[in-house]
């Protein structure tokens, strides 16, 4: 099989961190960076909006066309419109959170998302996140990196940024919901959330932020070394650069 270099599968379970350090790494080494979440959460919040059966695929597969990824001011795909409307914070709204595992399990829908995913990456010098991209959408990216953490850790970061007590009945619930959404990410009959065989997996436990990102800018550089050792896709011509 031979390896698209210079693509990076960035997989996890929810607020392992995938979004923020994914694209801050993205950042410090140049390379363009696609949250493929957003789609499922505009999907999602599309769903609720307008009282769509989240089990119906037609339905789902018909809202395809009106979500679209945008890059954010720094150029990352990082920003997401629903007919033209940026909604990228409402997509992140508890209740999208709380619908978006069931919506993504239609395997009509991960199936009219998949080449729109595949053609983003096909520049290269990317980062994908999401939760299957080094299992089904890019097999063959040069680097897959898995993203781990516990959930208490996960849901004690996620309660933190929303300016909630981790240890009182809020933050309980957000370690409850995150708990609750890997559940059916990982038991879902297609594409479920786990780790490419040939992933690197980096666990956060006690990192901070900075040290996560300076392991995924490491293990990126590793890869982007040892590609150009063996062909360099700029000289050859053999790859774009997007
Ligand atoms: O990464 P984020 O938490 O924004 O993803 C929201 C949800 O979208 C996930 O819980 C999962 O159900 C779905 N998703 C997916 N495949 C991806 C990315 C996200 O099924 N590649």
């Amino acid at each position: 099989m031979t390896l698209q270099p210079l693509v990076v599968a960035l997989d996890g379970p929810a607020s392992s961190g995938k979004s923020s350090v994914g694209a801050a790494a993205a950042r410090e080494i140049g390379y363009r960076f696609c949250d493929t979440g957003l789609l499922y959460r505009a999907i999602t919040w599309l769903v609720l909006q307008r009282g769509i059966d989240s089990a119906d695929p037609a339905a789902l597969v018909g809202l395809v066309g009106e979500v679209e990824l945008v890059a954010d001011d720094q150029g990352r795909l990082a920003r997401v419109l629903v007919d033209s409307i940026d909604v990228t914070d409402r997509v992140h709204a508890p209740d999208v959170d709380r619908r978006v595992s069931e919506v993504s399990r239609v395997a009509q829908l991960r199936a009219a998302l998949l080449e729109r995913q595949r053609a983003i990456a096909t520049g290269g010098r990317i980062v994908v996140a999401g939760r299957d991209i080094g299992t089904v959408v890019l097999p063959r990216a040069g680097l897959k990196i898995f993203l781990e953490a516990s959930a208490e850790e996960r849901a004690r970061r996620r309660a933190e940024e929303r300016g909630i007590d981790p240890a009182g009945p809020e933050g309980r619930a957000v370690l409850a919901e995150l708990r609750r959404r890997d559940d059916l990410d990982r038991n879902r009959p297609v594409a479920p959330l786990r780790p490419a065989l040939d992933a690197v997996h980096i666990v956060t436990d006690g990192n901070t932020f900075e040290q996560t990102v300076a392991e995924v800018v490491a293990a990126i550089r590793q890869m982007a070394d040892a590609g150009s050792r063996v062909t360099d896709p700029i000289r050859t011509g053999s790859g774009g650069v997007g």
